[in-house]
């Protein structure tokens, strides 16, 4: 008998359901264990990593009322937000719309991710409004002083995406790399968790639609429909989650050679429903193409896969005794999470792979891999220097996501 969203239902209610973390399902293929869809009836699937379409719809209160006007320029520790769209005329009050990627003007390091992951950590944030009427309003705000604040992703969850590498002489930056990526084939960059991906291992989005309860950044969340740029071989999703209930180690700042980023964390339980579905959730990173693109202009050079990117380990092993003081620290300097200040945050840490391949006493270890690149009939070896996505994160949060099922907090369907 065929299954349907009803009575998957039922299963989690009666706790009979064959719940599985994509991690899970991907080890047993790989150890060759025979699985059939009698075995399985949801797969909790993740991502993680720079997800540049992300903004903040806030709401608070600056003022009394009748004190200025309505807000013409609002600053959240220095990042700059767009207010409106309702004017709040006279109120005290402002709407506002942030951009994950928008920069602080007085720290060209911090910029709306690290101002959002700053608010769910419940820091006190410095408030400034200019308003149309010429006054200057200064105040401060915690989370909870904010009525509504809500994340909207308008391009999240990317199927796959791209690799980079610099094939000419000059450092080039951009926000596909830490710091300004040095060439010719010093290094390569990419994002993606490959097979752990909601898309990848729905691709034909038969049970990924507007609508789908996930998690976003730990909260319940839900997709409002195709990100962006989203097309049937490139798929992304639209989506919305409440900030308040969101986790801090899943949200946050990532900096880049072009300025701050954010990166997201997103968890979608994929319904085992028929062989269809099934069988695309069998999906390994052995043959999932990664293209490599010339990080000038995003030209396709040549292709790998994500099991070459993604082999190694997922955080550095941190070694104190080995550092030398050196007067200008490269790590702490480069690291796009800011995990290195005195010491090893691993709660900060993303495991991008920038440390171990910046310091020149090996403080860091990390084995990151390399890839070999086929050109003109030569064949070079290139080392990955900078993962924006993360392994780690993502598989935490499918965990939560089983969890949250089986415990009956997570709606499905
Ligand atoms: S670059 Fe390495 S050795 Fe130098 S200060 Fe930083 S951690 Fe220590
Ligand atoms: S891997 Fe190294 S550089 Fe990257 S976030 Fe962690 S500590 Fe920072």
């Amino acid at each position: 008998m065929g299954k349907t969203i009803n009575t998957i239902k039922e299963k989690v209610e009666r706790g009979e359901a064959q719940i599985f973390t994509v991690q899970q399902i991907k080890k047993m293929l790989r150890n060759e264990e025979k699985i059939t869809i009698d075995d399985v009836d949801i797969i909790t699937t993740a991502t993680c990593g720079i997800m540049s379409g992300t903004s903040a719809i806030m709401h608070f209160k600056v003022s009394e009322p009748g004190k200025f006007k309505k807000a013409k320029k609002v600053y959240l520790n220095g990042v700059p937000a767009f207010p409106g769209p309702c004017p709040n005329e006279n109120l005290g009050l402002v709407d506002i719309i942030l951009y994950g990627t928008s920069t602080s003007t007085e720290n060209p390091d911090y910029g709306g991710g690290f101002l959002l992951n700053d608010i769910l950590k419940r820091k006190e944030i410095e408030v400034i409004i200019e308003s149309t009427d010429s006054k200057t309003i200064k105040t401060s705000l915690t989370l909870d002083k904010i009525k509504t604040a809500r994340i909207i992703g308008t391009r999240m969850a990317y199927k796959n995406y791209m690799a980079f590498i610099n094939p000419g002489d000059e450092p080039i930056a951009s926000i596909f790399n830490s710091i300004p990526m040095e060439g010719p084939f010093k290094g390569l960059s990419f994002s993606g968790c490959g097979e752990l991906n909601p898309l990848q291992n729905d691709p034909k989005m038969e049970t990924i639609k507007p609508g789908t309860p996930i998690l976003l950044n730990g909260a319940i969340g839900m997709i409002i429909g195709e990100g962006t740029r989203s097309t049937p071989e490139k798929p992304n999703l639209m989506m919305v989650g409440d900030l308040h209930e969101m986790n801090p180690y899943y949200i946050g700042g990532f900096r880049t050679a072009a300025g701050p980023e954010i990166f997201n964390t997103i968890a979608i339980p994929i319904p085992i429903l028929n062989k269809e579905i099934f069988t695309n959730t069998l999906v390994t990173n052995d043959i999932i193409p990664l293209p490599i693109a010339d990080i000038r202009d995003r030209s396709i050079i040549d292709k790998t896969n994500y099991k070459t990117v993604w082999m190694g380990d997922e955080r550095p092993s941190y070694h104190p005794q080995r550092c030398a003081d050196c007067k200008k620290c490269l790590v702490a300097e480069r690291c796009p999470t800011l995990a290195f200040e005195d010491t090893l945050d691993l709660e900060k840490c993303f495991g991008c792979g920038m440390c171990a391949n910046s310091c020149p006493n090996n403080v860091f270890e990390m084995r990151t891999g390399k890839v070999t690149l086929h050109l003109n009939g030569k064949s070079i070896k290139v080392p990955v220097v900078c993962r924006q996505s993360d392994l780690k994160r993502a598989k935490k949060l499918a965990e939560e996501l089983k969890c949250k099922i089986e415990s009956g907090e997570f709606p499905i369907g």
